[in-house]
């Protein structure tokens, strides 16, 4: 199959060099030129549990020379959703398949203004990377990863299946879903229990649980988002405050991601993340205020980055 990624950061780079390792036709586009330089004098260099690998890949900056793809993936970062969309109407045509497995909700939708509905496909994946430099990526942790069909269709849901299966061939275990919307709310719940809290304080995922008012800010935030979730008729999300406190403790050496923008001083996915449920609150005539102080602050904290 021939695969386009559109952002080919620590995620993109990961995803695609597996599907090029499986033997598949595959185009990195970034706009990073330092990187695509580098993967392409020298490949893409994975660091696995303290071994490296080298992968041959295909990478540009500019999408013009990847022409039509089968299958387009897009991994930036939630702030460029929309421009990576457009790129990805380009390369995906009207039949090409198109796939979100980033963080936060409303990415899919924003794709779905450039795309048919029946042509994307979202998801979340468990596998972690981090990007070490110019061409060179370590791969952190492996998981499973669950996609569906944005429009809930019956060929959307046929396509679903075929990509699964196409990605666990490659090593990527994959499943498919009919309803993934409550998939990416269920990841979403965690990011808005974890992500905002962590960011602000400086502490490491773990130690959200070792105060009874931090434990009492996330619980609060992360009800908030259900109450959304609930009158968005969203299903099966009922555990999902046990659900926040056990990836915090299997996580509790890590900085989350939007901890490790801010001291990166980078965009955060705020906006897609507590800033999403402020917006439907808002929208369904509900209260968000815990998430509404915490997108706040994470937004003050990100414009007066030194
Ligand atoms: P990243 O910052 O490493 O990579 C994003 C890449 O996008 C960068 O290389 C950047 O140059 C590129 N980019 C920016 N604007 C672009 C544009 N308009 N067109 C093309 N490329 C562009 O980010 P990441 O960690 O790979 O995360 C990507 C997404 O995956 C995020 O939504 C994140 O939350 C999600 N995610 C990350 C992980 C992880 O472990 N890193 C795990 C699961 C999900």
């Amino acid at each position: 199959m021939k695969v386009a990624v559109v952002g080919a950061g620590a995620m993109g780079s990961l995803f695609g060099a597996m599907l090029a390792e499986a033997g598949n036709e595959v185009w990195l586009y970034d706009v990073w030129l330092d990187h695509v330089q580098t993967i392409n004098q020298t490949g893409l260099r994975i660091e696995r549990e303290g071994n490296t690998r080298t992968i041959k890949v295909m990478a540009t900056a500019d999408p013009q020379q990847i022409g039509r793809a089968e299958l387009v993936i897009i991994f930036v970062k939630a702030s460029r959703t929309n421009s990576a969309a457009e790129t990805a109407q380009v390369i995906a045509g009207s039949d090409g398949s198109v796939m979100t497995l980033q963080n936060g909700m409303g990415n899919a939708d924003i794709i779905a203004e450039f795309i048919d509905p029946e042509q994307i496909l979202a998801g979340t994946t468990s596998h972690g990377a981090t990007l070490l430099g110019p061409g060179s990526i370590r791969h952190a942790g492996c998981g499973p990863t669950t996609i569906g069909a944005w429009s809930q269709t019956e060929a959307g849901r046929q396509r679903a299946g075929q990509l699964a299966e196409f990605f666990s061939r490659a090593g990527i275990e994959t499943e498919s879903v009919a309803d993934v919307r409550s998939v990416v709310w269920n990841k979403l719940l965690i990011n808005i229990g974890i992500n905002a809290i962590t960011a602000l304080t400086n502490i490491k995922n773990g130690q959200i649980l070792d105060l009874e008012i931090t434990r009492e800010l996330s619980r609060t935030a992360v009800k908030e988002a259900i109450n959304v979730a609930q009158a968005a008729n969203i299903e099966a999300l009922d555990d999902a405050i046990d659900r926040v406190f056990k990836v915090a403790k299997a996580t509790a050496v890590n900085r989350s991601s939007m901890g490790q923008d801010v001291d990166n001083r980078r965009p955060t996915e705020i906006a897609a993340i507590n800033g999403f449920i402020v917006r439907e609150a808002k929208r369904l005539g509900l209260e968000a205020p815990v998430n509404f102080a915490l997108t706040a602050l994470v937004q003050t904290l990100e414009y007066h980055y030194k």
